[in-house]
C-alpha cells in the first residue's frame, strides 16, 4: 500500500513528534503503535494482573483487559474502561514494563490484528519498532531513524522539562534507553530491525523540521 509510511528505531529518536507532523502535513491519520502496547502494559498493572502470569495470556483475557482504540480527529484516542489515556501511558512504571509485555507473543498477534485492521480504513502514518518489517510489509514508504545514544537521551530529557541535565542524569537517561533497546532488539518476535527496503535516516545532526522534511519528501516521491 502506498498509503501507509512507517518510521521505526530505537527509543528516543524523535519518531513520534516526526511521525505526528509527517501525517498532519500528509493528510494522513497518526498511528503511535507503541501507545497500543503502553495502553496494555497501563490496563495490566491497574487491575493488578500479577507479572507472573502474563505469560499466560490469551487473546480472551487480552479483550478483557477493556482497552478500547477509537479513531478521532487524525489520531486515534486510547482508552481504559472510559477513561481517556493520556499522561498514564508515559509514566516510569509504564516505561519501566512495556518493553516485557512487548515481548509477549500473544500480545503482538493480538495487537498485529488491530493494528493491520486500522490500516485498511485509510491512510496511515505510523511509528513503533517492527511497522515496516511485520505489521505493514507492503508499506509504500518505510523508514528507519536513528540518532547517536547520547543525542536521544538529551532529546528525552528535554522532553521531560529537562533543559541543563547534569552529566550523571544525561548518563542514566542513556542507561535506561539502552536497555530498552536491548530487550527490543534481542526478543524472539519482531524484533526491532530495520526493514530490507527502508531508507536509514540518522537525524543526530538534524533538527526537528530537517527531519519531518525528510521524511515528507520521502512519502512524495
Ligand atoms: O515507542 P514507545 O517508546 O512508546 O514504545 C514503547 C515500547 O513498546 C517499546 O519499547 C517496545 O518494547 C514496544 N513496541 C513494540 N513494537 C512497536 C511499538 C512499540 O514492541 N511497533
Amino acid at each position: 500500500t502506498r498509503t501507509v509510511v512507517t518510521l521505526d528505531g530505537p527509543a528516543g529518536a524523535g519518531k513520534s513528534t516526526t511521525a505526528r507532523e509527517v501525517a498532519r502535513r500528509l493528510g494522513y491519520r497518526y498511528l503511535d503503535s507503541g501507545a497500543l502496547y503502553r495502553a496494555l502494559t497501563f490496563a495490566l498493572l491497574e487491575e493488578g494482573v500479577d507479572e507472573a502470569v502474563w505469560g499466560d495470556l490469551d487473546r480472551e483475557a487480552l479483550d478483557a483487559l477493556g482497552v478500547t482504540v477509537a479513531p478521532v480527529e487524525g489520531t486515534l484516542e486510547l482508552g481504559h474502561r472510559g477513561r481517556v489515556l493520556g499522561d498514564e501511558l508515559r509514566t516510569p512504571q509504564v516505561t519501566a514494563r512495556v518493553s516485557a509485555v512487548a515481548r509477549l507473543p500473544a500480545v503482538r498477534r493480538w495487537l498485529l490484528r488491530h493494528q493491520q485492521a486500522l490500516g485498511r480504513h485509510g491512510r496511515l502514518v505510523t511509528d513503533g519498532r517492527d511497522m515496516g518489517t511485520v505489521v505493514f510489509p507492503e508499506a509504500g514508504t518505510k523508514v528507519f531513524l536513528q540518532a547517536d545514544l547520547d543525542e536521544r537521551a538529551r532529546r528525552r530529557l528535554l522532553d521531560q522539562g529537562v533543559r541543563a541535565p547534569g552529566a550523571r542524569e544525561r548518563q542514566q537517561a542513556a542507561e535506561k534507553l539502552a536497555a530498552r533497546d536491548h530487550a527490543d532488539m534481542s526478543r524472539e518476535t519482531s524484533p526491532l530491525r530495520p526493514a530490507d527496503d527502508a531508507v536509514v535516516l540518522d537525524t543526530t545532526a538534524l533538527d526537528f523540521e530537517e527531519q519531518v522534511e525528510a521524511v515528507v519528501a520521502l512519502a512524495r516521491r
